[in-house]
């Protein structure tokens, strides 16, 4: 259509000059080789019928009614290509997100959160400016410009091959700027996520800044990395800004050339002005689609870093195998366990055996390795030597999720009624469950005496409750779960120290069917324990009951005694 409405510039200026040329022979039927002349031949008529006036002013009417045409078929195509964007951006988070949540732990530590968070969100929007590219790339522009150009090849043959000749040489120089454009997006890319991890970090740690008065440090930080990211965006902007001029410059270039070697076409007589001119205006409509074509590589161009982003984490190949489903009915196994972050090991020749229906303390220095045998049990790292069975069977093939609950001092509680906090991980929990596990978890007469009792809304992360009452809840939660496995990793260190022992005492009376593993580095009243592991650089140095470890008179009474000392 719009090839359509510029190319009757030809008639208009054929009428103006008074050039317009008809056939003689009366065309009847229409076709798409007379088309031309049949349209002419039209004209023709209106001027032998109603006048000069009358002919442009139809031909006036047929270039409005182009443009409207071309304008509401382009907000159609435009209208088709929304869904296609969103839909695949859509599709792509959802991946992404899905996988996020099941990369391995030690792939998360390699990346900061808010890296991750970039790739979940700025890096979209570039694929998304990529997507719209892409499809401009490779169907627009190509079929405008073709039909532009075939309809120049019409006209004047000649003339459309010296305007081709030029085009190598435009593009070489476009790939040239382009080259290290998708570089420089990388780094950009990279930056925006170190600065949202920066930004992460500053607001979850806000009360340790302001206690800490640390603003100088934490803004010069964070005003440093903005002022990379800023070069680096400079850059890549410059870089993009180079393409339009650049194409404009030779276009014009190649319009003088075609205008002073058309114009010596015309006065030989070989092309008529009128057909020059409508060549020229047409030639002319060719450079916005070519303009917009190198823009289209150059978002797919900065797009593609982002891509490249984005499939570093969908394309990590999780060790999925099947892995089957399993009961947990005599005992868990540790053998030869040992494990590294870097250097040292963290845990190192653990041989351990925890049978079921056991409540298991496993105390020991920060430091010392507990919370890496935990983890090691709950597959959240591979150890680096040895195996760890339950019932016989190794870990790495058994579907171990429904087997734990891991409790830390980390809770998460959602603003939700309490009853449905406690739920989370047991929907179909009764009444008389969910009253039975907040006994244990010595919550339930604080949940009776709110006015809602178990409908009472908890705030955000559970603020309305106190510290104390929140783990409580995470500890009726963990009973609740269908999990025959529990494990605590301290999860009562970050409370202070009243509704610290008096929670350790709730765990130390806990009687439950479960196996409880608790982690702690307190020992007040672990009497009730079946097993007292004892922690010391990465290995099990003591082992047994209370009594039996504090007649040892060895480092599990060195601690107790550093315990009780600071009870007084
Ligand atoms: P505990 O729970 O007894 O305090 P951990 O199991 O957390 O001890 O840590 C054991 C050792 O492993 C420590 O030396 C600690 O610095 C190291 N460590 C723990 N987590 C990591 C980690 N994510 N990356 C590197 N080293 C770690
Ligand atoms: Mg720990």
């Amino acid at each position: 259509f719009s090839l359509f409405s510029i190319s009757l510039v030809i008639p208009i200026l054929g009428l103006l000059f008074g050039t317009i040329e008809i056939t003689e022979n009366t065309i009847s039927e229409l076709s798409l080789t007379n088309l031309r002349d049949y349209f002419y031949n039209y004209i023709n008529e209106i001027i032998k019928n109603h006048g000069t006036m009358n002919a442009l002013a139809f031909i006036c009417v047929l270039v409005g009614m182009g443009t409207i045409m071309k304008n509401i078929t382009r907000y159609l195509a435009l209208s088709c290509l929304t869904p296609v964007r969103n839909n695949v951006i859509r599709d792509i988070r959802k991946k992404l997100y899905a996988k996020v949540l099941k990369l391995p732990l030690k792939f998360i530590h390699q990346f900061k959160k808010g890296d991750l968070v970039a790739r979940l969100t700025t890096d979209l929007t570039e694929i998304e400016w990529s997507i719209m590219g892409v499809l401009e790339f490779f169907v627009k522009d190509p079929i405008h410009i073709i039909v532009f150009l075939i309809s120049l090849i019409y006209i004047s043959p000649k003339l459309t091959i010296i305007a081709l000749v030029f085009l190598p040489f435009t593009s070489f120089i476009i790939t040239q700027i382009s080259k290290s454009l998708k570089d420089s997006s990388l780094l950009s890319q990279n930056k925006i996520g170190e600065l949202i991890s920066n930004i992460e970090e500053s607001i979850s740690n806000l009360k340790i800044i302001k206690g800490l008065n640390a603003y100088t440090i934490i803004t010069g930080n964070f005003n440093s990395h903005n002022e990379d990211l800023k070069n680096i965006n400079n850059k890549v902007l410059w870089r993009k800004d180079l393409a339009s001029p650049f194409s404009e410059m030779l276009s014009t270039l190649v319009m003088v050339i075609i205008i002073w070697i058309g114009g010596s076409i015309v006065l030989t007589s070989k092309l008529a002005p009128d057909y020059f001119i409508g060549f020229l205006v047409i030639f002319s409509q060719i450079i916005p689609p070519s303009k917009s074509l190198t823009t289209a590589f150059y978002s797919i161009q900065k797009g593609s870093a982002s891509v490249d982003r984005i499939f570093e984490i969908l394309e990590f190949k999780n060790e999925q195998k099947t892995l089957l489903n399993q009961n947990f009915n005599e005992q868990i196994t540790f053998n030869n366990i040992s494990f590294k972050y870097d250097q040292e090991f963290a845990v190192n020749n653990i041989d351990l055996i925890i049978n079921k229906g056991e409540k298991i303390a496993i105390v020991g220095e920060s430091g010392s390795g507990k919370s890496t045998l935990a983890e090691l049990l709950l597959k959240f790292y591979k150890p680096l030597t040895g195996s760890i069975s339950i019932d016989g069977s190794n870990i790495q093939h058994i579907n171990t999720q429904p087997l734990f609950t891991l409790i830390t001092q980390n809770i998460m509680l959602f603003n939700d009624t309490i009853l449905r906090n406690l739920t989370i991980a047991n929907h179909n929990a009764s009444m008389e469950e969910i009253r039975n596990a907040t006994k244990k978890a010595h919550i339930n007469t604080v949940i009776e005496k709110l006015k809602n009792k178990y409908q009472t809304i908890i705030g955000p992360q559970g603020n309305d409750l106190s510290g104390g009452e929140r783990q409580r809840l995470a500890i009726a939660r963990a009973l609740l779960s269908k999990a025959p496995i529990l494990i605590f990793d301290e999860p009562t260190s970050s409370l202070d120290s009243e509704s610290n022992n008096s929670i350790q005492e709730t765990f130390n009376k806990l009687k439950s069917n479960k196996t409880i593993i608790l982690i702690t580095h307190k020992l007040t009243s672990l009497e009730g324990y079946d097993k007292i592991l004892v922690m010391k650089e990465g290995q099990i140095v003591e082992e047994g009951q209370h009594a039996f470890l504090l007649e040892k008179n060895g480092v599990y009474k060195k601690l107790y005694e550093i315990e009780v000392m600071k009870q007084k």
